[in-house]
């Protein structure tokens, strides 16, 4: 009895894996070369996609004789990762440059910059002329530019130019005139430069350019909405699923989440708060929102500004002007106020700082309200230049660096003359800074850099710039192994928003957002990884680019 009935059983398995149906799903990829970004790195050749996420991943006839799908995706071998995601970027700011202002980065001279701004001028018709992107060591004299050519080119006209780093800025003689800017030197936390006889040059550093800006009339509501679709588009064109947006107000994010919420808007984007207080008296009461495509777990606050224009806070001068060393930006109450209500919200603390002098100061400020060994996640944003005695106290308070590899390629050329060839050693260093913590988040700052996630990877692996400079690598025992580069722009910036487990990585249970990629980043040549094209990107397995 019991023998027949083993049998039976035997025979009953047998018809039931032969006529099973296969289970449906809405999309499987096959014959692709994934390169999951799970805890073992493991590679696979196939997934499932149902509802948004990963079903299954495994070898393709495993997953072809399990699942049926209407779509059918074959990789031609092709390799395929996790959505890029770009843990530090102006998102928002980014689409409004796109619409609004003059794109001035790569100009090779001031007068480039002109040429550039009249082409700008002739075709959108506005009380403002609007440019960002200059950058004066790009030119030959490698001087801060004066507005008197501006005058020359553009009497009369209200011009706000921002340098390429954001800490600077060119004004012109009439808008410097309705900010009531004269002859003021300083304004707190920042300074009005002076020409030899007492007449402001046109170039604010820092805080001293607010003036100025507060006169430029904000973006309407549908031109906002144009903005994060045109930046939406240029992004998903880089393999871009997710981005975090390093500092926003309320409004800014409830439009945000009302157009995600109407479905134009299908980028995943974590927005740091701006320390404002409607935004922080909205946000900090609720504690850290997740939902599916928008999440706020942040407060972004600055601690200095750029080196670029010698705003950066260094313990010694600058290497190539003794009376400056950059400076705080706020009071010591303001900082601890912030810190100390985001740790008892629960939120993390994000703060921009790139001297030594403020990396410092952030380590020891965070030091007050993190215990040891903790998973608070707080990070230090840039992490530009640290003395050799405070790498440690990122480890041991948990601290997490949000670096960007392009910058350590794109100022290389001129940050030896800013800080000498002393403090350059603990500068861009990014594997000191991963051996820390075992992890790190890379991004680019876009529009500050270029919004490729492909050359972040490069820069990081290879420590050149994408002319392939130099030749040797920049600081190489600072380079990054290609796994983790790659760590760095998919999981480990999912880490540092709390969404590990959602994202971030190719994994059963996970929202699908894949990329495929003409070229395999993990073992091609150098120089093919800085032509790498993306083929497809898809979020939640809807393809949203296809090349
Ligand atoms: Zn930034």
């Amino acid at each position: 009895m019991r023998a027949i009935s083993l049998i039976n059983l035997i025979i009953f398995l047998m018809i039931t894996s032969c006529d099973s149906p296969k289970i449906k799903v809405d999309l499987i990829v096959h014959n692709a070369k994934v390169y999951t970004v799970d805890s073992a790195f493991s590679k696979q050749q196939a997934f499932a996609v149902a509802d948004g996420k990963f079903v299954a991943v495994g070898n393709s006839v495993e997953i072809l004789n399990t699942y049926a799908a209407d779509q059918l995706i074959d990789a031609d071998g092709k390799a395929i990762y996790p959505g890029f995601i770009d843990g530090h970027c102006h998102f928002m700011g980014y689409g409004e440059n796109l619409i609004r202002y003059a794109e001035l980065a790569g100009s090779k001279s001031f007068g480039e910059v002109i040429e550039r701004l009249k082409l700008h001028d002739s075709v959108n018709e506005s009380e403002w002329l609007l440019g960002r992107g200059w950058d004066q060591n790009l030119w030959q004299d490698k001087q801060f530019p004066d507005n008197a050519l501006l005058e020359e080119h553009f009497p009369g006209k209200k011009i706000f130019l921002i340098r390429i780093d954001g800490h600077a800025a060119l004004a012109s003689k009439a808008a410097l005139e309705a900010a009531g800017i004269a002859g003021k030197t300083t304004i707190e936390g920042g300074e009005v430069q002076l020409r030899k006889d007492g007449s402001p040059s046109g170039i604010l550093v820092d805080k001293a350019d607010e003036p100025v800006k507060a006169l430029i009339p904000l973006l309407t509501e549908p031109e906002q909405i144009k903005a994060l679709l045109a930046a939406q588009d240029s992004c998903f064109s880089k393999g871009l699923s997710g981005v975090v947006d390093a500092g926003l107000p309320l409004s800014k994010i409830r439009l945000i989440d009302r157009l995600q919420k109407e479905g134009s808007l299908k980028m995943k984007i974590n927005a740091m708060l701006d320390p404002d207080d409607i935004t922080l008296d909205y946000f900090m009461p609720k504690g850290p929102q997740f939902s599916e495509r928008l999440s706020v777990s942040a407060v972004k606050l600055y601690a200095d500004g750029a080196l670029g224009s010698r705003g950066a806070w260094l313990l010694e001068p600058y290497h190539d002007d003794q009376h400056k060393s950059g400076m705080k930006l706020f009071s010591d109450d303001f900082y601890e106020n912030i810190c100390k209500r985001a740790y008892d919200n629960g939120f993390q603390v994000n703060t921009h700082a790139i001297g030594d002098a403020a990396n410092r100061y952030v380590l020891n400020l965070y030091s007050k309200f993190l215990p040891e060994h903790n998973n608070r996640r707080w990070r230090i944003e840039h992490a530009q230049i640290v003395h050799p005695d405070d790498f440690e106290m990122f480890g041991r308070y948990n601290i997490i660096p949000s670096i960007q590899s392009t910058h350590a390629t794109s100022d290389m050329l001129w940050v030896p003359d800013r800080i000498g060839n002393e403090r350059i050693k603990g500068a861009y260093a990014q594997q000191m800074l991963l051996n820390e913590n075992g992890w790190l988040i890379n991004g680019t700052d876009f529009p500050i850099e270029d919004i490729d996630p492909l050359k972040t990877f490069y820069s990081a692996v290879f420590r050149k710039n994408s002319q392939g400079i130099p030749a040797e690598g920049f600081q190489m025992e600072n380079a990054l192994s290609r796994a983790d580069a790659l760590r760095s722009i998919t999981i480990w910036p999912a880490m540092g928003i709390f969404e590990e487990n959602v994202k971030g990585s190719i994994e059963i249970g996970k929202a699908a957002d894949f990329v495929m990629l003409d070229t395999d980043i993990l073992v091609a040549d150098e120089d093919q990884i800085i032509d790498a094209k993306v083929i497809k990107l898809a979020v939640f397995g809807e393809l949203v680019y296809e090349k």
